[in-house]
């Protein structure tokens, strides 16, 4: 194998690119925007999974080099009355727990790092299509270039070109009711513990804030919207009129939330939440999907990002091991699948608590401080599977495995 395309320089396509060096297989990573792009925008948490899947290559110390510890999450309801407190996931040997940091940081530093190991990053370079050749891959870009080949990884996240020209037939994703919004807020004074999740089931509302070390705070809400928002209508949206459609939503609860909304100079547009329950075709000859464009999950999960990360390491393991790319795309799909569709279940159900009528709200209210204290007692062991995953980089990957997509 001499060149990898890979196709997205988000999270998965520069680590895909610095875990194949490692194996030895040269790739050249294709972003669709300029660099100039990488703007503030929202935050996102970065669990111990990612973090040890990072490891692998070295880079978990970089990736923390922005971002602050996020140990443990408090929920509380929209009166302020007290839910439940849980870690969020377990520390790691060395003391490091899940951490928040701003994506676009997160992908600045990522892709800086892939330069300076040797990886090529172009930009500008949007993938229209992929054509096989008689030894390998070619990419077209809308710019009229073209790249050439042994494989093709399709790293373009959610709205993933490359999945549908694997799969013309890919299903959309699937809309889950909630938008999503961000910000940052100075100079409010909470009584909150450094790091900490404060989520707060809201009557109207979800919402939570982290104060971050250096005092500013970072918020999150979820404004429900049953209805799936038409193209161009959340854009469409003042700034001046969806913050007054927050401050409305959290006027009837006993939160910080409207202090900290109008503390917010810049509140980051929203945006509809989707997932991929179900994606049937991650592969297709010498194409496969990863990260976001295979089983993006609704934030509510917490671990989009981590689970980016340890696919890109699965796969260069496989890259490496395999006879052929086919064969390597087949194994990354056995060992990786059923993993990520119960992670994309388990942001589902997390997210559907977030929007309840009133009724269903007084049960989430009585039902969730049991579950809080029963996951409590359970320890580590309930939401081990979510965390515990160490992968073997040395361990070669054996599996005899059938080159058909599953279908
Ligand atoms: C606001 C927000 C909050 C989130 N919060 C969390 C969180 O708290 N925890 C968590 O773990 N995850 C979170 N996520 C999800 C997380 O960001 C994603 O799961 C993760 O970024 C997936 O990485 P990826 O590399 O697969 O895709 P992305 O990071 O989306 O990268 C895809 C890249 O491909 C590029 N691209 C797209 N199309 C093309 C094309 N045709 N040609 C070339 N390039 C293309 C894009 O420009 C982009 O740079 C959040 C996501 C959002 C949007």
């Amino acid at each position: 194998m001499n060149e990898v395309l890979i196709i997205g320089g988000g999270i998965a396509g520069p680590v895909t690119a610095m875990a194949l060096a490692r194996a030895g297989i040269d790739s050249t990573v294709y972003e669709a925007y300029d660099r100039t792009a990488d703007g503030v925008g929202a935050y996102l948490t970065f669990a111990v999974n990612g973090l040890d899947a990072l490891a692998v290559l070295g880079l978990d110390e970089l990736a923390a080099r922005h971002a602050f510890a996020t140990p443990s999450a408090v929920f509380r309801n929209g009166a302020g009355r007290w839910l439940g407190e849980l870690p969020l996931g377990p520390a790691r040997a060395d003391g490091r727990v899940g951490m928040t940091i701003r994506r676009a940081d997160l992908y600045r530093e990522l892709r800086d790092e892939a330069i300076r190991r040797g990886v090529r990053v172009e930009y500008g370079k949007r993938l229209v299509h992929v054509e096989r050749t008689e030894t390998g891959v070619l990419a077209h870009f809308e710019d009229g270039s073209r790249a050439h080949g042994d494989a093709l990884v399709g790293a373009d996240g959610l709205r993933s070109r490359v999945r549908t020209v694997i799969d013309p037939l890919a299903p959309a994703g699937r809309y889950t009711g909630l938008l999503n919004t961000a910000g940052y807020a100075d100079g409010v004074q909470v009584d909150a513990k450094a790091g900490v999740a404060n989520m707060y089931f809201g009557k109207r509302c979800f919402f939570c804030y982290f104060r971050n070390p250096n005092g500013q705070l970072w918020w999150f809400a979820n404004p429900p919207r049953p209805a799936e928002p038409a193209p161009g209508e959340l854009a469409a949206l003042s700034p001046e009129a969806f913050r007054a459609e927050l401050l409305d939503l959290f006027s009837v609860d006993d939160t910080p939330a409207t202090e900290i909304i109008e503390a917010t100079e810049e509140i980051v547009s929203p945006w509809g939440t989707y997932d991929y329950p179900l994606t049937p075709v991650w592969r297709r000859d010498r194409m496969v999907i990863i990260g976001d464009a295979a089983h993006a999950t609704s934030p509510a999960a917490g671990q989009g990002a981590s689970m980016a990360c340890e696919d890109a390491v699965e796969l260069a393991r496989c890259l490496r091991d395999a006879p052929d790319p086919e064969d390597a795309f087949a194994a990354f799909e056995r060992l990786r699948r059923d993993r990520v569709e119960r992670i994309v279940a388990m942001g589902k159900r997390n997210g559907d608590q977030k929007a309840v009528g009133p009724v269903a709200r007084v049960v989430r209210d009585l039902v969730l401080p049991v579950v809080f204290r029963r996951m409590a007692r359970a320890g580590a062991g309930s939401t081990a599977w979510v965390y515990d995953y160490a992968i073997d980089w040395d361990a070669p990957i054996h599996e005899r495995v059938s080159k058909r997509p599953i279908q």
